[in-house]
């Protein structure tokens, strides 16, 4: 066994179907009243329901989170938890709008401002300290304790209004959390137990849930598996391929989950040689020989996007990505080369299969 550092973060999951019925007990629990509760504008009815389940205790809703949380919409929702006096967030949606609970939090001047964080996606946001704002095309990110949700319930009901796609693509993001976990700098054998049972859970569930999109029991499944990414996410530094799909979500406004669904076989290939213990996990998890082709395969099979040209990234723009990409490198295993990642970028924009040769 290697000398590891694990440190646990402090926050309570609430799981189950129906979990989302238990919002007020919750709340009471944190020993908080004045609720603001957030969502897209798309998930408004539910936001709705969740003022219902609270009664007295909501005293606001505000439903325009939208996605890499621009600063305007920050501040103004920051403005609004203010001028209501809340005095913490209820967030129910995907990234977006617990980034944007995470905003508030981080911000707001009531000196603790806890958020209880509903995903309705596997991005995995719920699970960590990091939050990021986007300011004239520009993404910032941090990390702050104070942001990291105190509460989090899953419930798989949510998920059924997931159209199969984003089904997909949502839990190749949160596989790939689980990847880059698996040969981060500040990896753990606990992190690698929940990396490997996650990894395998999300990928051995999208076949029966695109024969039958409203199987609970796989949804279940699945958002037990994101939960695990997640908690690696929020335990462990991610590598080459976050930094990857960062530039490219970022500068080129590509979605996030799609992203990662292209980039992720590319991203393992590019490392393969020096991972030899991850890889080991991976094969094992995937059932395969082969974990990055293994990935692209299942993504193209159950119909997702597998290039970025099919994501709209025009051919001009691969020479900018490569650069952007090198430009202040995450750490990652393998040394990070502009003439490999260039190659890279060029393979996953025709949606070749993975090379060992990057
Ligand atoms: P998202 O939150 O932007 O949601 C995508 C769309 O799907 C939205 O329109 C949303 O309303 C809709 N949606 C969400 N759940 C649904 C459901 N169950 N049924 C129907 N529609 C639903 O997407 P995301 O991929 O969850 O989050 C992406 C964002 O989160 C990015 O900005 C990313 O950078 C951020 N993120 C942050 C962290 C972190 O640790 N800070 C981690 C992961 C992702």
């Amino acid at each position: 066994m290697k000398e590891f550092v694990y440190t646990s973060s402090p926050s309570r999951v609430v799981f189950g179907s129906g979990a989302l019925n238990r919002v007020a007990e919750e709340i009471d629990l944190l020993g908080v009243s004045k609720v603001l509760v957030l969502s897209t504008s798309g998930q408004v009815k539910r936001a709705e329901h969740i003022v219902d389940l609270l009664g007295q205790r909501a005293v606001g809703l505000y439903s325009k989170a939208v996605m890499h949380v621009p600063l305007e919409t920050a501040n103004e929702a920051l403005s609004e938890s203010k001028r209501l006096g809340a005095d913490c967030a209820v967030a129910i949606g995907g990234g977006s709008t617990i980034g944007l609970a995470k905003a508030i939090a981080l911000k707001s001047t009531v000196a603790d401002f806890p958020i209880i964080a509903i995903p309705s996606t596997y991005a995995g946001s719920e699970m960590t300290s990091i939050y990021g704002f986007t300011e004239g095309g520009v993404k910032t990110t941090g990390k702050d304790p104070r942001v990291l949700p105190r509460t989090v319930i899953y419930d798989p009901d949510l998920s059924l209004s997931l159209a199969f796609k984003l089904t997909l693509t949502s839990g190749m993001n949160a596989i790939a959390h689980a990847v880059e976990g698996l040969y981060a700098r500040e990896g753990n054998p606990v992190m690698n137990l929940m990396a490997e049972e996650g990894i395998h859970v999300i990928a051995s569930e999208f076949s029966r849930l695109k024969a039958d999109p409203a199987n609970l029991e796989a949804r279940s499944s699945i958002l037990y598996g994101a939960w695990l990414c997640g908690t690696v996410l929020g335990n462990v530094g991610m590598a080459l391929h976050h930094k990857l799909c960062h530039t490219l979500g970022g500068a080129f406004n590509l979605s996030h989950a799609e992203v990662h669904t292209v980039m992720l076989p590319h991203s393992i290939a590019y490392n393969a040689s020096v991972i030899p213990e991850a890889m080991v996990i991976m094969c094992r998890a995937l059932d395969t020989g082969s974990p990055a082709s293994c990935l692209q395969k299942l993504a193209r099979e159950n119909g997702a996007a597998i290039s970025l040209r099919d994501l709209g990234l025009p051919e001009t723009d691969l020479d900018r990505a490569a650069d952007l990409a090198v430009a202040k490198p995450y750490w990652n295993p393998r040394p990070v080369e502009r003439a490999s990642i260039r190659e890279l970028l060029q393979n996953a924009w025709e949606g070749l299969l993975p090379s060992s040769d990057y």
